[in-house]
C-alpha cells in the first residue's frame, strides 16, 4: 500500500493482542470507522502477573475519553502510597492535586482487560480468540499477511499489541530483550489486620529488592517483589517472600507468612527496547513498543496512552505514513524523561544509604512526599516533580 487517504479510505486493520493496549486501540479505530480484527491467543481474559495499580494519570485518561464509567468505576480508588524505607520508616504520601481529588485505582486485571475488550466488541470489532499469530510478512505493495494457527489474514495496517515479549517484534528484529537480572515474584495474600485506608505501598529493602502492595479488596492484597534473579537459583520463591515479611515490622503486622499453597508466579527479563516503534504500515503499542522494569507501576497507563496517541495520529493525519511517523515522534518524546527517571530509581534502590537519606528528606515535609509520588503517579513530569520537591515543597500542589 502506498499512501492511504484516511479521510476517504477505510482501512482493514489487524491488531495482535487483546491486552489494554490492543483492546482500546481496536475500540478507538472501530469508532473511526475502520474495519478492525483483534487477534488474541488466549481463550478468555485472565488475571495477568501485574501489580494491578492504575496510576492517577491513567484514571484521568479514561475520564478524558469518557470511558471511566464503563471501564473504571467498579474498581476501588487509591489515594496515595505508603513509602517504606530499608530502615522501616513509613511515609504516607498522597497524590498531589489542588483539589485533592486525584486517585489511582486497584484494578483486578481480568475484569479490567475484559471491560476494555467488551468496549471493542460492542463497537463491531471482529474478535479472534484462541488464535496465536505465528508469523507476519509484508507484501511489496505494503499490506501485511498475518499467519496464525487457524489461517492467514491480510491487512492494510498491522498493529502489534502483543506485549513485553512481542512475537512480532522478535520475528522482525525490532525488539531487543534486555536481561536486567531481575525477577518479579507475584502472589495474593490475605491481610491479617483490619482494612486500612485506600493506599498502595512501596517497600524498598536493604538487599536491592523492592515490593509493591495493592489492596485489591478487603481480604486480598496484590503482593509483588522484584529481586535479583540469581536468588531464584538458591532460594524457593516462597522463602524470598516470607523473608521480606519476616524482616519488616510493617509487613509482619499485615501478613502471616505465605503458606505452601500460595500460588506464586514469576516473571523474568523485565525490560525490552524497541527502536522501530512505527513505520511501513506497522505500529507497536503498549509493552511491545518498549517496557522497563515495573518500578513505578504505569505500564497500563502507557499501554492506554500509546493507543490513544496512535488513534489520534491516524484520525488527524491525511495518510498512514504521516500518522505513523507522528506517532513514533510523539512516543519517543514521551518516553525520554520516563526512561531517565527509571534509570535514576534503579540506581537509587541499589544504594541503601541513599534510599534512607531520601526517606528522611521526604519525611520532613508531607507535601514533599506528595510531590515525590506525584512523579510516580505521572501527575508531575519528572522535571516538574523534582522542582516542586526541592523548591516548592510547602505548596499544596
Ligand atoms: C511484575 C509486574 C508488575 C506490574 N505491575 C503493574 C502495575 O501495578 N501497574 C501498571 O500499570 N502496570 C504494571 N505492570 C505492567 C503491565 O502489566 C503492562 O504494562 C500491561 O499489561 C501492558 O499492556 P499491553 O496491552 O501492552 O500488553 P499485555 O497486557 O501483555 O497484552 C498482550 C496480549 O497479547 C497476547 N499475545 C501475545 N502474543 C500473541 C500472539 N503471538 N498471538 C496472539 N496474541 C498474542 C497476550 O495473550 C496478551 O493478552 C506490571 C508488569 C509486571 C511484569
Amino acid at each position: 500500500m502506498s499512501v492511504q487517504n484516511l479521510n476517504s479510505k477505510k482501512l482493514n486493520v489487524g491488531i495482535v493482542g487483546a491486552g489494554p493496549a490492543g483492546s482500546l486501540m481496536a475500540y478507538l479505530l472501530a469508532r473511526l470507522g475502520h474495519h478492525v480484527y483483534l487477534i488474541e491467543r488466549r481463550h478468555q481474559t485472565d488475571r495477568k502477573v501485574c501489580g494491578e495499580y492504575l496510576c492517577p494519570k491513567g484514571v484521568e485518561l479514561l475520564e478524558q475519553m469518557n470511558l471511566f464509567q464503563q471501564v473504571g468505576s467498579i474498581f476501588e480508588p487509591l489515594h496515595g502510597m505508603v513509602l517504606v524505607s530499608p530502615l522501616d520508616v513509613s511515609i504516607p504520601a498522597y497524590f498531589p492535586t489542588p483539589s485533592g481529588s486525584e486517585r489511582g485505582l486497584s484494578v483486578n486485571r481480568q475484569l479490567f482487560d475484559q471491560k476494555l475488550l467488551d468496549l471493542a466488541l460492542e463497537n463491531g470489532v471482529d474478535y479472534l480468540n484462541d488464535t496465536t499469530v505465528t508469523k507476519v510478512f509484508q507484501a511489496p505493495e505494503g499490506d501485511w499477511t498475518v499467519e496464525t494457527d487457524s489461517g492467514s489474514f491480510r491487512f492494510n495496517v498491522l498493529i502489534a499489541a502483543d506485549g513485553r515479549q512481542s512475537k512480532i517484534g522478535h520475528q522482525l528484529g525490532h525488539i531487543k530483550e534486555i536481561n536486567t537480572k531481575r525477577a518479579a515474584l507475584h502472589c495474593y495474600l490475605p491481610r491479617k489486620t483490619a482494612r486500612g485506608n485506600r493506599m498502595g505501598e512501596m517497600h524498598i529493602f536493604a538487599n536491592e529488592s523492592y515490593c509493591g502492595l495493592d489492596p485489591i479488596s478487603d481480604d486480598e492484597v496484590n503482593f509483588s517483589i522484584v529481586c535479583n534473579s540469581e536468588r531464584l537459583k538458591k532460594e524457593k520463591p516462597i522463602h524470598i517472600i516470607n523473608e521480606a515479611i519476616r524482616n519488616s515490622k510493617r509487613l509482619n503486622a499485615m501478613f502471616d507468612p505465605a503458606d505452601e499453597k500460595t500460588e506464586i508466579r514469576i516473571v523474568t527479563c523485565l525490560k525490552n527496547h524497541n527502536d522501530f516503534v512505527a513505520g511501513n504500515n506497522l505500529a507497536y503499542i503498549g509493552d511491545a513498543a518498549g517496557f522497563i522494569d515495573p518500578l513505578t507501576g504505569e505500564g497500563i497507563y502507557n499501554a492506554l496512552l500509546s493507543s490513544k496517541i496512535l488513534a489520534d495520529c491516524l484520525s488527524h493525519e491525511p495518510d498512514v505514513a504521516g500518522a505513523l511517523s507522528l506517532y513514533k515522534k510523539t512516543k519517543r518524546k514521551l518516553s525520554f524523561q520516563k526512561t531517565l527517571l527509571n534509570h535514576f530509581f534503579q540506581f537509587l534502590i541499589r544504594r541503601t544509604t541513599l534510599v534512607n537519606l531520601t526517606a528522611s528528606f521526604l519525611q520532613k515535609s508531607q507535601s514533599r512526599a506528595n510531590h515525590f509520588i506525584g512523579i510516580i503517579g505521572d501527575i508531575h513530569s519528572p522535571a516538574k516533580g523534582l522542582w516542586k520537591m526541592l523548591f516548592n515543597f510547602e505548596g499544596n500542589q
